[in-house]
Order: structure tokens, then C-alpha cells, then sequence
């Protein structure tokens, strides 16, 4: 329900405030509400989105929930999305209204030294900020109800008609490109995948482990099988998992929990002395423990995805270095948001990503509290929430 009635030959500024629905977390843990909310114009470098199909990522659980976290309440969610340039700010040349945009939770500055290196996907103005709940341009929110302020959520907010994003935290695709199935790219497909394409680079006939097989693993699994990895080894230490994965190219799997000797021992047996690259994807220190130990020594390597506690501390003893294993992280699968997912939302099919089997779930926004219970319930890897728009 949009009461702005705009002329299809709209300039590409805005100046007025937007009236539309956006589901708000009031509280933590307690379910999203439907509310009118106002969203104020894009300002400088900001470009105001309408969004058209959004899901729901552990990500934002976790956060809603804000176990451990300084809670930032009343906030809206949502970070995985695509939806329209509706309008645009000062400075913005390189988007237009009607663009086709996906909001990505870390951006891309193209000035800092990060962005200019070959390597890093690390930008220094728009890397992911948790704790910032408003723009990086005045520090205010655009939402608002009834004039009192509303919090962003990693400078993306999708669970709104409308949302205001800075112009580095979008990536401008192909508007061939369906929109409903693409937007599962913005963020924890993208990840796995590019765990695995980017930074484990199995070469074919391999060899590789993932540990944890919800979106992010079975992403990575995704990228070992078009790698050509031979054997993939799926480990979670939940059952109902390996079924599923199946369909992801996993060809075994692992439950930690029918074994009583650490897991790497296991994979060491499995494997003649080690897998050829691990992938973890759990956010569990020990897994990522193992996730390292279980590599072969001379060429094995380890990626790190899973976001660990905050007191965790990873231990292992440094000949496991010495012997020629790598241990590395990744952050968004060292995917540049604006220079390389128009790429990867191009060439998915060419490159045989399946994106369909990710998308387990739809609901209309009006039902986005059902996403979270499928989540909850460990029943989804991905559900879609149309926008009724
Ligand atoms: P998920 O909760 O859907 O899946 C995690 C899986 O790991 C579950 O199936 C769980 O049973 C399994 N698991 C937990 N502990 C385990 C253990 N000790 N051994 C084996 N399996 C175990 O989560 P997801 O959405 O797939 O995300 C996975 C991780 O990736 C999370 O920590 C998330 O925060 C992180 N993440 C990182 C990035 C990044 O850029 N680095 C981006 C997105 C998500
Ligand atoms: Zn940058």
C-alpha cells in the first residue's frame, strides 16, 4: 500500500517521503509486526530501493534474537534481496530509477585500499557493521514511525517495501535476470560458493569436507561439485541434514556424533591421510578446528566461513602449519559485491549453479513470521518473501 502516486517520468530525485509497509522487530525474539512506516529520501551517495522479493538468512536470526549482542530495538531486518531503483541522491551517477539492484550487507567504496587491491573484498568505508543501526552518511535512520526513528540492519533493511542503501552496497544486475530467485545471491549462497570457488580452488578429482550443511555449506558444496571435486564429505551433527545435501553433490557424510574420536581422526581414515580441502560453514570453534586438522599435510587447505562466538580461540598445535597445511577465512566468499555479483547473476546457470534447489520456501510478506519458524525448525534452507507490492 503505497500512497505516493508518482508519474512513470519521474526524475531521478526524490525528495518526498515514502509511506509503505515494513515488517519492524520491536523486540528480540519477538515476532516482526506489520507496520506503516515513513521512509525518508536517499541523501547523499544513498539510493532508495523498492524491494521485490526478499529471504530470510541465519544472519538476521541471530541478530533478532541478539543473544549475547547489545540488542538494537525497534530495527528492520532483512538482508538478502532484490528489488528497484525507485530513486536516487546527490553523487549517484552510476544508478538510475528502475535499475535492478541487489542490496548486499558489505560494500564496495572502489576508492580504498581494499577495494583497489585485486585480493580484498574487505572495503574500509562499507564493510559489514552490526552494531550501526543508521547511515554512514549523517548517522540517522530513514525509517521512521509515527516520527520516532527505526534502526537499520547492515545498511540493507529489505524487509520493508521501501529502504534507503548506499550506493556501495549495491549490485546493479541484469534486469533479465528472475529476480525472485537471483536474490538467494546477496548473500549466503554467494559466500559457499565463493568459499569454494575462490578461496579452497579444488582442483578436479578432489577431495573435500564441509562442515555444516545449512545454506552456506551447501553452497560450498555447490562450488566443490562444479569444481569437479570428486568426493565431497558432508559433516553436521544434524542427520536430517544429509538427505537433503544429497541433492548438493555431497557424496558422504559424516555425524560427529556416531563416533566417539575427534572427527578429524575419522576423515583421516576416510581419506588415505587427509581431504584436499576443507570448507567449514558451522560457526562452531571445534569444527573449525577439525575443519583444519583434517586437511592432508603438504597441500591441504582450510577455509574458515562460519562466524565464531566472541570468546572463541582457535588452538592447534603450530606443526600442523609446518607440515604444509593452510589455514584461511573468508568473508563473502571474496566476492566484491557491485564488481563481481552482476557477474555471478549473469554466468550461475552457464556455471551450473543450481539455484532452485536452495529455494525450499515462499511466503508473502504478510506471512514473514512463517520464515522464521521454518528456520527455527531447522526446515528451510531458503525461503522467499514476495513483497505485495
Ligand atoms: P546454518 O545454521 O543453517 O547451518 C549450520 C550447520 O552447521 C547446521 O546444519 C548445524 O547442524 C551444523 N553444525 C553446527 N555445529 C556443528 C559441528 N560442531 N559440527 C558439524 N556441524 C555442525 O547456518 P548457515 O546459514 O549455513 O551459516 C553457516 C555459518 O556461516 C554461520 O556461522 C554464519 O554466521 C556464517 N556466515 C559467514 C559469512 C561470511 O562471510 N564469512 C556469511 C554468511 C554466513
Ligand atoms: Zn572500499
Amino acid at each position: 500500500m503505497i500512497h505516493l502516486h508518482r508519474k512513470e517520468n519521474m526524475s531521478s530525485t526524490n525528495s518526498q517521503v515514502i509511506r509503505c509497509k515494513a515488517a519492524v522487530a520491536w523486540e528480540a525474539g519477538k515476532p516482526l509486526v506489520i507496520e506503516e512506516v515513513e521512509v525518508a529520501p536517499p541523501q547523499k551517495m544513498e539510493v532508495r530501493v523498492k524491494i521485490l522479493f526478499t529471504s530470510l538468512c541465519h544472519t538476521d536470526v541471530h541478530f533478532w534474537e541478539a543473544k549475547g549482542q547489545t540488542p538494537l530495538f525497534p530495527r528492520i531486518f532483512g538482508h538478502e534481496a532484490g528489488g528497484i531503483v525507485e530513486s536516487v541522491g546527490e553523487g549517484v551517477t552510476e544508478l538510475a530509477p528502475g535499475d535492478h539492484v541487489l542490496p548486499v550487507f558489505t560494500g564496495e567504496c572502489k576508492e580504498c585500499r581494499h577495494c583497489k587491491s585485486a585480493e580484498s573484498n574487505m572495503c574500509d568505508l562499507l564493510r559489514i557493521n552490526t552494531d550501526r543501526g543508521v547511515m554512514i552518511g549523517d548517522g540517522k535512520s530513514r525509517f521512521s514511525k509515527d516520527g520516532k526513528p527505526i534502526y537499520h540492519f547492515v545498511g540493507t533493511s529489505t524487509f520493508s517495501e521501501y529502504t534507503v542503501v548506499h550506493v556501495g552496497c549495491l549490485a546493479k544486475i541484469n534486469p533479465a535476470a528472475p529476480m525472485d530467485k537471483v536474490c538467494i545471491l546477496s548473500c549466503g549462497i554467494s559466500t559457499g560458493l565463493g568459499a569454494a570457488l575462490n578461496v579452497a580452488k579444488p582442483i578436479k578429482g578432489s577431495t573435500v569436507a564441509i562442515f555444516g550443511l545449512g545454506a552456506v555449506g551447501l553452497a560450498a558444496a555447490e562450488g566443490a561439485r562444479i569444481a569437479g571435486s570428486s568426493r565431497i564429505i558432508g559433516v553436521d551433527l544434524n542427520a536430517n541434514r544429509f538427505n537433503e545435501a544429497k541433492k548438493f553433490g555431497v557424496t558422504e557424510f559424516v555425524n560427529p556424533k556416531d563416533h566417539d574420536k575427534p572427527i578429524q581422526e575419522v576423515l583421516l581414515g576416510m581419506t588415505d591421510g587427509g581431504v584436499d580441502r576443507s570448507i567449514e560453514c558451522t560457526g562452531n570453534v571445534s569444527a573449525m578446528i577439525s575443519a583444519f586438522e583434517c586437511v592432508h599435510d603438504g597441500w591441504g587447505v582450510a577455509v574458515l566461513v562460519g562466524v565464531p562466538n566472541k570468546d572463541d580461540a582457535f588452538k592447534t598445535h603450530p606443526m600442523n602449519l609446518l607440515n604444509e597445511r593452510t589455514l584461511k577465512g573468508t568473508f563473502f566468499g571474496n566476492y566484491k559485491p557491485r564488481t563481481d555479483i552482476p557477474v555471478v547473476v549473469e554466468r550461475y546457470k552457464e556455471m551450473g549453479l543450481e539455484l532452485d534447489k536452495f529455494i525450499t520456501h515462499r511466503v508473502p510478506f504478510s506471512e514473514i513470521n512463517k520464515a522464521f519458524d521454518y528456520m527455527l525448525r531447522g526446515e528451510s534452507i531458503r525461503c522467499i518473501i514476495t513483497m505485495d507490492n
